[in-house]
């Protein structure tokens, strides 16, 4: 039976709902947790940071003389060892996530599966274990290399800083209140991330093996995005585009897109008609100027309306060294090279 324009929209939001509200929750346990974690971790190096506000605050100093002093080696070696410490609970999050994905993946699918008309006993639901096996991020060399260089690589950041602010002649005072703000916020607000994408991710992983698993039934699924204000571009351009089995939706970082299932043939939708299917471009086609005008951002909005690109030319793949092709927005200046 084909599904209507109605039909399927009201299918691709009660899936987001379901799909995005359960992982929110889990979500923001893990949050928590990580912060919890955070906290403890990175006290030493805050109190190090008084120290070195107040070397900042002396008169004659400048950074580049910030960057000679063993304080400034002694922070960054604690905030190093703080965070490689944090990992052990990162990479703990890390696993649950992989498994509450895998679950709320399986739920969704079960649920969109019936939503499309497949009775609860008419197809294969492998177990929350059996998917959870099957999703290899967290052992993947790339993720285990991304722990190992957790610590390392953000303490590389701070000196860097220095060096490059000294080259610019910005102030010490300035520079420790810069390294005050990434010690604050930064890893944490990455480590979070690393978290919520992976959950994300293995969600879609469960969800799709399913539809492998009942590919007798399901023919292929619908890219469906959360249109709104926030939606980036590249989500909006690839909402209601079809693809086949062979192809995970692959999100950008911290992307909630879900993966509706097809049961029937691309005709039947109406994608050679182009009847049926409310694409995500033909929501953005419907806004006002002015709201189209905010999502994209003034230069982009100026340029697509002067014609230099089309909306199928925002997504761009990138390579991602844990989760392979991901997509997202292409700049301006990659859609308007000569701009
Ligand atoms: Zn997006």
């Amino acid at each position: 039976m084909p599904l209507s324009a109605d039909r399927f929209r009201r299918l691709i939001s009660a899936g987001q709902d379901q799909f995005l509200r359960r992982l929110a929750a889990t979500d923001r346990q893990s949050a928590e947790r990580l912060r919890i974690a955070y906290e403890r971790n990175v006290s030493a190096t805050r109190r190090l940071l008084t120290d070195l506000r107040r070397e900042a605050a002396k008169t004659g100093m400048g950074t580049a003389d910030l960057a000679r002093l063993p304080l400034l080696q002694t922070l960054r070696d604690t905030f190093r060892d703080g965070l490689n410490r944090m990992t052990i609970t990162l990479d703990r999050e890390a696993r649950r996530a992989t498994a509450n994905g895998a679950g709320a993946g399986r739920e969704y699918a079960g649920a969109s599966l019936r939503a499309v008309g497949v009775t609860a006993n008419g197809f294969a639901q492998p177990s929350v274990e059996t998917l959870r096996a099957m999703i290899p991020y967290v052992d993947s060399k790339a993720f285990q290399d991304y722990l190992a260089r957790f610590g390392k690589n953000n303490a590389d950041y701070l000196g860097n800083l220095i060096l490059v602010n000294a080259s610019r002649g910005i102030s010490p005072l300035q520079t420790a209140s810069q390294i005050s703000r990434y010690v604050d916020n930064y890893p944490l607000h990455q480590a979070r991330a690393t978290v919520r994408t992976l959950q994300l991710w293995s969600a879609r992983a469960g969800t799709m093996a399913i539809y492998r698993a009942n590919s007798d039934i399901v023919t292929g699924w619908i890219w469906s995005a959360d249109l709104g204000p926030n939606t980036c571009m590249s989500c909006v351009a690839m909402h209601g585009t079809f693809h086949g089995l062979d192809e995970i939706l692959n999100d950008h970082w911290n992307g909630r897109c879900a993966p509706v299932p097809v049961t029937s043939t691309r005709a039947d939708l109406g994608f050679s008609s182009g009847q049926e299917v409310m694409t995500g471009i033909d929501w953005f086609m419907g806004l006002s100027d002015e709201q189209q005008r905010d999502m994209m951002g003034p230069g982009m909005h100026d340029a697509w309306s002067a014609k230099l690109f089309g909306l199928t030319d925002i997504p761009k793949v990138t390579y991602d060294p844990i989760y392979g092709a991901m997509r997202g927005a292409s700049p301006l200046k990659e859609l308007v090279p000569s701009g």
